[in-house]
């Protein structure tokens, strides 16, 4: 499997559609250096110092790695394209017992089941963007920006200044209702 956003020869397989690749703000290091994190675990056979030196290396790259979390979600849901190769520091037999462990924690249908709280949290988010705030949160946040002015991004919020913008909030809204 190519890694995505490196265009090199893949499996034949397509990833899951309802499972995209966490998007990185900057460019992965299996991006970058695809060939270090090829890996099987037939690999071991051969040169074990030298393979088990290639492992700790793409392992410590995914752990510095911004996506790595989602990379791993994407690495178990997708496993035709993930037999091979060093995902979210995992190897492929890591991934095989991860996956029994989805199947115990959300049944045979795991994949389907993240693929609907996926499309859930999507939809809420959507319906979050599009729900006006209410006269009270309008109010609350209209006098917040008359009391406060607005919010400093110079100036680190300390407790102090903390409590006396609350207390100047509260004396405000007090005044308006
Ligand atoms: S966690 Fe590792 S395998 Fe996943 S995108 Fe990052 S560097 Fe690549």
């Amino acid at each position: 499997m190519s890694r995505p956003g490196v265009a090199h020869p893949t499996s034949g397989a397509d990833p899951d559609p309802r499972f995209p690749f966490p998007h990185s703000p900057t460019p992965t290091r299996c991006q970058l250096q695809p060939t270090l994190f090829d890996f099987t675990n037939g690999d071991r056979t051969a040169d074990r110092a030298a393979t088990d030196k290639r492992l700790e290396q793409a392992r410590k790259a995914c752990s510095h790695c911004p996506i790595v979390k989602d990379c791993l979600r994407w690495a178990l849901v997708n496993k035709p394209v993930t037999k091979v190769g060093i995902w979210a520091a995992t190897t492929p037999s890591q991934r095989t017992t991860l996956r029994k462990r989805m199947v115990d924690r959300l049944g045979p249908d795991w994949i389907d089941v993240l693929a609907r709280q996926d499309q859930a949290r999507r939809e809420r988010a959507a319906a979050a963007r599009h729900t006006p705030l209410t006269v009270d949160q309008a109010r609350i946040v209209r006098l917040d920006r008359q009391v406060n002015g607005p919010m400093p991004t110079h100036r680190l919020i300390t407790p102090e200044l903390q409590q006396r913008n609350r207390t100047r909030l509260m004396a405000g809204l007090k005044a308006a209702s």
